[in-house]
């Protein structure tokens, strides 16, 4: 056992550990468990535990589903919220190996974004990301089952006892802090019922796994108080939706950052300004993943504070990528506004990585940053400026992935056609579906 694992060990006899969740996640970014009696960490360390992937989304085939989970001790950490006399419950995430070779699982979306760590290594670089991640929490009905009634509409004109919130909002808090987050800052969105907690970046492998437990931590204490949080990006029609806006930049092995340049009128480096270049040239295809639901694209629209033209700037919101003020050169980083938090984060940032990296292998230039508010641009405008616009559904989406071959690569020879299959698919059921927004607009008039 290394050193790490045997304190993992030390740590489960001392706090009373009686089970552990082993988790992974699949290719749509659903955090899945295997849940072990405590006392087989050390056979999850030293052999691993076997599960059947057959039954895991994207997977694989049932006549190879032998899967083997292999945890990462430095992802242990004790569930605050069944942290109870009785015993603890931790987790630990897993890479996925896959038994009939003993090598890394490709389909596993954790090892996806490894292989995009490694490219960023092998140029000499490490990655720091911090995600924006934006969420709603809404009332339940009797039956416990979500609404979309929002818990603080009333509490803001009331003089309330309790403003429940803001309550949930300091649990929640209070749960990520118990589970090693260092939380920079929480504060009501603005739409009604939506919030954001931002926690402090760190390398992206890490941020990455972050990210699958902030959602499990918010979902599951705001449930504490019977309250749903959701991550989708739309769940109310006209007002601003969620987004996981995700700060990216690099660093040089002696630790500066690669991104900052004092001399340059931005502050951005050429090294910069290419990977942004990479990242604008794959924007429709990047969509696909870090936009991947139906709903997502009921977000990118203009008006809300979320992306819709491809182009980068300075100064406003309404560009892809914004360049964020920074007040020291090491937080010289980009903004990728498109994002949201119903994608799989792995995936994610594994395929804004390898276009930004793309961007300084090709020696990209960035265009002109755009410096006014692109949404009030008519098409004669943005035509003059060169602005594409973003795909505007996730069929669109699915095939400009298709047709990106770097973007479709980065997510390797499993995850890539899954991705598709299962995101077309998706795309199939909702276009033959019949929404609440067209019984009202057609039954009665026709
Ligand atoms: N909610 C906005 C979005 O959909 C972002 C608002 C903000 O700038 O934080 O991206
Ligand atoms: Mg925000
Ligand atoms: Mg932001």
């Amino acid at each position: 056992l290394t050193a790490t694992e045997q304190a993992v060990l030390d740590e489960i006899e001392e706090k009373g550990v009686d089970f552990l969740r082993l988790q992974f996640t699949d290719i749509l970014g659903v955090v899945k468990n295997v849940a072990v009696p405590a006392r087989q960490a050390e056979k999850a360390f030293t052999e691993g535990i076997y599960f059947d992937g057959s039954s895991i989304e994207g997977f694989v085939r049932i006549q190879e589903s032998d899967m083997r989970l292999k945890p990462d001790p430095e992802t242990f950490a004790i569930l605050p919220w069944r942290d109870t006399e009785e015993g603890a419950a931790a987790r630990m995430i897993c890479d996925v190996i896959n038994t009939s070779t003993g090598e890394p699982f490709e389909g596993d979306p954790r090892y996806v974004l490894k292989q995009a760590i490694e490219r960023a290594e092998e140029m000499g670089y490490s990655i720091n990301a911090a995600p924006e991640p934006e969420f709603f929490m809404f009332e339940e009905d009797e039956e416990g089952r979500a609404t979309t009634k929002t818990a603080d509409v009333g509490g803001y004109f009331d003089l309330a006892p309790k403003d429940l919130a803001s309550d949930v909002r300091r649990d929640i808090i209070y749960g990520l802090e118990a589970m090693d987050f260092e939380i920079e800052a929480s504060h009501h969105e603005v739409a009604e019922g939506q919030y954001e907690i931002n926690f402090e970046y760190d390398d992206a492998l890490t941020t990455a796994d972050n990210v699958g437990t902030f959602r499990t931590v918010v979902r599951a204490i705001a449930a504490e108080h019977d309250l749903h949080a959701t991550f989708m990006p739309k769940p109310i029609p006209r007002i601003n939706g969620s987004g996981m806006h995700t700060h990216l930049s690099l660093m040089t092995e002696d630790g500066t950052n690669a991104f900052h340049d004092g001399a340059d009128e931005f502050d951005l480096s050429d090294t910069a300004k290419s990977f942004l270049a990479g990242i604008l040239e794959h924007a429709p295809a990047i969509t696909a993943v870090a936009n991947p639901t139906v709903n997502s694209y009921k977000r990118l629209v203009p008006g809300y504070e979320a992306p819709v033209y491809v182009a980068w700037s300075d100064r406003n919101r309404s560009a892809l990528i914004r360049k964020p003020a920074a007040r020291v050169p090491a937080a010289s980083r980009i903004e990728l506004r498109s994002p949201d938090p119903s994608c799989n984060p792995y995936l994610a940032f594994a395929v804004m990585i390898h276009a930004g990296l793309e961007g300084i292998e090709q020696g990209l230039e960035a265009p002109d940053p755009v410096r006014e508010n692109i949404y009030e641009f008519d098409e004669e405008k943005r035509e003059e400026y060169g602005i594409d616009t973003l795909p505007t559904n996730l069929g669109e989406a699915v095939t400009a992935l298709e047709e990106d071959e770097v973007i479709f690569d980065a997510l390797g020879d499993h995850v890539g056609p899954k991705f598709v299959e299962a995101k077309k698919q998706e795309f199939g059921d909702y276009l033959v579906d019949v929404s609440q927004w067209e019984l009202d607009e057609y039954l009665e008039t026709f």
